[in-house]
């Protein structure tokens, strides 16, 4: 494809090589091992000396065609697609790290990748410094000689805290580390992490890359030596965390419409923040479009708009932010995001509830703290929906 293209039509149009029935909608290869014409072919293909399917665990045509449109939207040389968020972030650190690596990471972290780093890779001698993700100096500081790896979110999850990600990748340079952003939050559509200087790219395409809630995925995205040659590809194809070729599909599929779901879900988020400031028992807004946040200037310099999930918190603590939670009717109460369908949570009992209070705390997850994950509905619903437990705090 072209380079000059946009991305709403690399979304539509990448990734297509048909069959010989030359159908007009992507093809979906569900099948485990790929057949050889002859043993000299099968030799030749495990050996490496001629390119082609051998097992879906390494390779699937439906998965590559799913990993060759986001790579084209995010404007990367090489994307490996994997099973789910999770594993696309453990297959970033099995790939490019080993025992004695030091990471430096940003404090506002989705629960799990904290719970990953702290209680897993310490496992296995890789540590973990947290930092806060608005502060370059103090990531400089936790610089240590074996620094190999700094790791962020941004807009985070869920107090949409924004990093500079072009500040830090200029700390990751003169470190001799790598910058890692996990863009699920905003997508390639709202922003383009390799463009600021990051390495690698992370997603949970299970949010907004599906966009409707139906199946778990991942990726890591950067350049060719980083991602296919270095280890990030070799770990996922011997440990396995592959991405299923339905759930390539339904992604891929999915991303057809990113661009403007994406405009749909910011225009909405934005309205619904600004409403909020303005509802009584609501002490605090979190949301990047508004220009009460506090990196408002760098998020509307960094991101195309503020993004779909919007936090806020309520005066009244946890017994008020319940009340919000069990009077609505058709938002649903669940943990997920970038579904077409509006989702509310309760962090600190749900998403982060399984990390200590100490690291809670230091991340600002408070009792009184709701996040939305604003959907496509009619922002009047919502509000209608939001207000019956708000009127009553
Ligand atoms: C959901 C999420 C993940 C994990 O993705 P899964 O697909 O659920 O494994 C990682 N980072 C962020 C910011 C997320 O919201």
């Amino acid at each position: 494809m072209s380079d000059d293209l946009e991305l709403e039509t690399l979304a539509l149009h990448t990734g297509i090589h048909r069959s010989q029935f030359n159908e007009h909608s992507e093809a979906l290869y569900l099948t485990s091992s790929f057949v050889f014409d002859s043993a000299a072919q099968a030799a030749a293909r495990f050996s490496g000396a001629e390119p082609g399917n051998i097992y879906s665990r390494f390779t699937n045509p439906t998965v590559k065609a799913f990993e060759e449109r986001l790579a084209a939207l995010e404007g990367a040389q090489a994307c490996v697609a994997t099973s789910s968020g999770m594993s696309a972030i453990l297959a970033c650190v099995m790939g490019l790290l080993s025992a004695g690596d030091h990471v430096v990471a940003s404090r506002s972290l989705f629960g799990a990748t904290v719970s990953l780093f702290n209680n897993i890779l310490s496992r296995f001698a890789i540590e973990t410094t947290f930092v806060s993700a608005t502060d370059p100096a103090a990531w400089e500081a936790a610089l240590r000689p074996n620094t190999r790896l700094l790791f962020l979110e941004t807009p985070s999850n869920p107090l949409t805290e924004v990093a500079d990600i072009a500040a830090l990748a200029a700390v990751a340079k003169k470190a001799g580390a790598w910058l890692a952003v996990d863009n699920c939050f905003c997508s390639p559509a709202l922003q383009r992490p390799l463009e600021l200087g990051a390495d690698l790219v992370i997603h949970s395409a299970t949010k907004y890359l599906e966009g409707q809630g139906r199946v778990l995925g991942g990726a890591v995205l950067g350049n060719r030596e980083l991602v296919m040659e270095r280890g990030v590809f070799g770990f996922l194809r011997t440990a396995g965390p592959s991405l299923s070729p339905f759930n390539a599909w339904i992604i891929m599929k999915g991303m057809e419409t990113l661009k403007i779901r994406m405009d749909a879900h910011c225009a909405n988020a934005l309205e619904i923040a600004r409403w909020l400031e303005a509802q009584p028992g609501v002490a605090r807004v979190h949301y990047p479009g508004l220009p009460s946040h506090p990196q408002h200037a760098l998020a509307m310099r960094q991101q195309r708009a503020g993004g779909g999930i919007v936090s806020f918190e309520l005066e009244g603590g946890r017994e008020a932010a319940w009340r919000v939670v069990d009077s609505v009717r058709m938002i649903s109460i669940t943990a997920n995001l970038g579904d077409a369908k509006s989702t509310l949570t309760h962090p600190a009992t749900t998403t982060h509830g399984r990390i200590s209070q100490e690291s809670r705390d230091a991340a600002g997850i408070t009792e009184g703290l709701l996040r939305i994950a604003v959907g496509l509905e009619a922002a009047r619903d919502l509000k209608a929906d939001l207000a019956r437990g708000l009127r009553r705090s």
